[in-house]
């Protein structure tokens, strides 16, 4: 199964991707998670991410589209991933449709993860992580709104596009989850 998984910050993506990828068996692929690990070890990539992760701005789609197109080709993807902050622009996901053209891979389905902005602000805020100061908060979310929602147009145009509700406790959204993505496992 090769899988997008879009929603805003704070949404609760992290926690179920992690559930998501153990019940699917699926590589995990999260761009956050990889900026932080670039940035922290100090790369030249890094450096040049932080200066925007550290303003809630996304990074440039060259940096991230050459950190995906690599990812990508490694071998644990070939039993199938999960993109988990991947695509976040129009530009990024027209990258990604031109990879996976190239290797005959299609997505199998986009899932997004629906909460209403009130709540994630207010699970950000208590949430202290170097990026969570309040601008910085206010920045991404517009950054989501603004970069990555039309994205929720562009799949549902492809007929890939399948909704969550993310209000509930995390049992109730992960059976949410499955029952959305159980269909589509071998
Ligand atoms: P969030 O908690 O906001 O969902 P992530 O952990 O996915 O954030 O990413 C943290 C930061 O890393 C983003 O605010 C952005 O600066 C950068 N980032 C992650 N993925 C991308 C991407 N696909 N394109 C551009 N920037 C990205």
């Amino acid at each position: 199964m090769r899988i997008v998984f879009i929603g805003p910050p704070g949404a609760g993506k992290g926690t179920q991707a992690e559930r998501l990828v153990a019940r699917y068996e699926l590589a995990h692929l999260s761009t956050g998670d990889m900026l932080r690990a670039a940035r922290d070890a100090k790369t030249e990539v890094g450096k040049k991410a932080d200066q925007y992760m550290s303003k809630g701005e996304l990074v440039p789609d060259e940096i991230i589209v050459e950190i995906i197109a690599e990812r990508l080709g490694e071998p644990d993807c070939r039993m199938g991933y999960l993109l988990d902050g991947f695509p976040r622009t129009i530009a990024q996901a027209e990258a990604l449709d031109r990879m996976l053209a190239e290797r005959n891979t299609p997505l199998d389905v986009v899932l997004e993860l629906r909460v209403p902005e009130e709540e994630l602000f207010r699970r950000l805020a208590g949430r202290g992580r170097a990026d969570d100061k309040p601008e910085v908060i206010r920045q991404r979310l517009v950054a989501y709104r603004q970069q990555t929602e039309p994205l929720l147009e562009y799949y549902g145009k492809a007929g890939l596009l399948k909704s969550v509700d993310g209000l509930g406790s995390v049992d109730e959204i992960f059976d949410r989850i499955k029952a959305v993505l159980d269909p589509f496992a071998g």
